[in-house]
């Protein structure tokens, strides 16, 4: 049994397949055997195999409702079947360069090109070296790169999960992610739980399985079983199942046991993950992460895509809410169109979020524009706020670009110590806040989320960042979360407790939610919140809050 931070809960079984590492380049030199009509064969089909299994990669995600997925990968083949690319790779085949080495000299005269060739193709050199990496993998005998094939459904290995490598994943295939890296509120979790997909992460040793071995994953508790029994399977999904049963039960708009309001909101990253939130019953949009609409895209989204996407959106809440979030692209969240302006050594302390915005005016304006065209005539409420704002000068810049763009209800997220620190500098000009609890937990604690070794030092937890809490709360304007820590049950309690007026989470979250703040009073949670500020450490401080809430046991939270 391995152990490692359960961040997606649920019960999954099936065969391990790994994310193949990388492709080495093919030794300068490697010569072929002297037939050369041969190898070109050989290269033309490894670089046409490349293209139809791309193509039908593309289909396949379409078919599960991806079809910007689709689009990415057909780019993709249509790159693998350039006839200058085959021409490049036969002119050295004909001096007799083994076929793997003339594909990838090939392919890097391309890349010359293209990195030379300013910021919007450079982005595309990425997905350049994807197509090299698969042909020359294919002519070398090695496992191709990337999200694996296979037919049977399957536990995915890797040692993280960028969000674009998830862009193709089908859920129907994956029954849970396993990863190496990652703490609890890296985008590979947060991905997990949007996917209601059950994930443990930050598990040492997770690439060391080898592919097929039958693995038992879950997600609440944390453990990977290798090779279970049949028992052993089925009573981990009966008590899943007697879990997700209890919870059920709970409906409704979210409200303590005393009837105080709590509006239950929904995380998500584009129109497809609406039927999820519906479905769980969210009362609105508490954060849309909008960048997630265009991790794949080497060039800003056209202003009617852009609506489309928001339209259907705010559509599916009529009088409801929908908190949007300028896009919040930089750290683990590369835009390609919205390039940083220099090599960053600390990524997630440089130019992301807001600051990056204000690089990029012309782009962050056209989002403001088409976001209020997208809204009029509209019945649901929207408000738009800025990622990573750190001072009371950012955010009065939002308010006002927001206010010229015709957006009524500005906000900012707080995610920044000093946002929370003197959160009431920051109100003047805004309506509300929402507390990025991911990555005010990474900056109070100075502990990058995407290491899966410092998984301790990231959890919301922790005191200081419940202080933190209890400041913005205070600052005299609404203020959500919309952070991981809203969809931990006792934590959400112990958030309602510090004053935090709405919260927002993964839809699969959202019963859990519920039934938690249904079978707790105001009062309670406010007992909750201080037992857990008395505390010294994150686990004291859950230990404290969960032995005031004493329903949570009984519900099996
Ligand atoms: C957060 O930081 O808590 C947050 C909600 O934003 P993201 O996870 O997208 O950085
Ligand atoms: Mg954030």
């Amino acid at each position: 049994m391995l152990t490692g931070a359960g961040v997606s809960p649920g019960v999954g079984h099936g065969p391990v397949r790994g994310i193949a590492g990388a492709v080495p380049e093919p030794p300068e030199g490697d010569r072929h055997d002297g037939d050369a009509a041969a190898a070109l064969a050989t290269a033309n089909a490894a670089l046409e195999a490349v293209a139809a299994d791309l193509e039908e990669r593309g289909e396949r995600s379409a078919a599960a409702g991806n079809t910007e997925g689709r689009d990415v990968l057909n780019a993709q083949a249509l790159m693998a079947r350039d006839p200058g690319l085959a021409e490049g790779a036969a002119e050295r085949i004909a001096k007799g360069t083994a076929p793997a080495r003339a594909v990838f000299e090939a392919f890097a005269v391309y890349r010359e090109m293209l990195a030379g060739a300013g910021e919007y193709l450079a982005a595309r050199v990425t997905d350049l070296d994807d197509i090299r990496d698969r042909a020359v993998a294919r002519l070398l005998g090695l496992p191709v790169p990337g999200v694996p094939e296979s037919d049977v459904p399957f536990v995915l290995v890797a040692r993280d999960l960028a969000p674009a490598d998830t862009a193709v994943l089908d859920p129907a295939q994956v029954v849970a992610f396993v990863t190496e890296e990652g703490g609890p509120t890296s985008h590979t979790a947060i991905l997990a739980r949007t996917m209601g997909v059950p994930a443990v992460v930050a598990l040492p040793g997770a690439t060391g399985l080898a592919d097929g071995t039958m693995v038992l994953v879950d997600g609440a508790a944390g453990t990977v079983r290798v090779d279970p029994s049949d028992a052993e399977v089925a009573e981990a999904r009966e008590a899943a199942d007697a879990r997700a049963s209890a919870l059920a039960d709970a409906t409704g708009p979210g409200a303590t046991k005393d009837g105080h309001a709590v509006p239950l909101l929904a995380n998500i990253g584009g129109p497809k993950d609406l039927d999820a939130a519906l479905a769980n019953g969210a009362e609105g949009v508490g954060l849309y992460r909008t960048e997630f609409l265009f991790l794949d895209r080497s060039t800003p989204p056209d202003d009617a895509e852009q609506e489309d996407a928001y339209r259907r959106v705010l559509a599916a809440f009529p009088e409801g809410r929908v908190v949007v979030r300028a896009l919040d692209a930089g750290a683990d969240k590369p835009l390609a169109f919205l390039p940083p302006p220099g090599e960053e050594p600390n990524p997630a302390l440089g130019e992301r979020g807001l600051r990056m915005l204000r690089r990029h005016e012309d782009v962050l304006t056209a989002q403001l524009t088409t976001l209020a065209r997208a809204a009029s005539g509209q019945s649901a409420k929207l408000q738009v706020m800025a990622p990573m704002v750190t001072d009371a000068e950012e955010a009065a810049y939002f308010a006002a670009a927001c206010r010229a763009a015709g957006i009524e209800h500005p906000g900012v997220m707080i995610e920044v110590p000093a946002a929370a620190l003197r959160a009431r500098d920051l109100t003047p000009e805004i309506e509300f806040f929402s507390l990025g609890t991911n990555d005010l937990t990474q900056y109070t604690c100075a502990a990058d989320r995407q290491i899966g070794g410092l998984a301790r030092l990231q959890d919301p937890w922790q005191p200081a960042v419940l202080d933190l809490v209890a400041l913005a709360a205070d600052a005299g304007v609404p203020c959500g979360v919309c952070g991981e820590a809203a969809g931990d049950p006792a934590l959400a309690c112990v958030l309602v407790g510090l004053g935090v007026t709405s919260l927002s989470m993964s839809a699969p979250s959202l019963p859990l939610v519920r039934a938690a703040l249904a079978h707790h009073t105001l009062a309670e949670c406010r007992t909750a919140a201080l037992a857990a500020r008395e505390a010294r450490s994150a686990t004291e401080a859950r230990d404290a809050a969960r032995a005031t809430l004493p329903a949570l046991a009984e519900l099996g939270l």
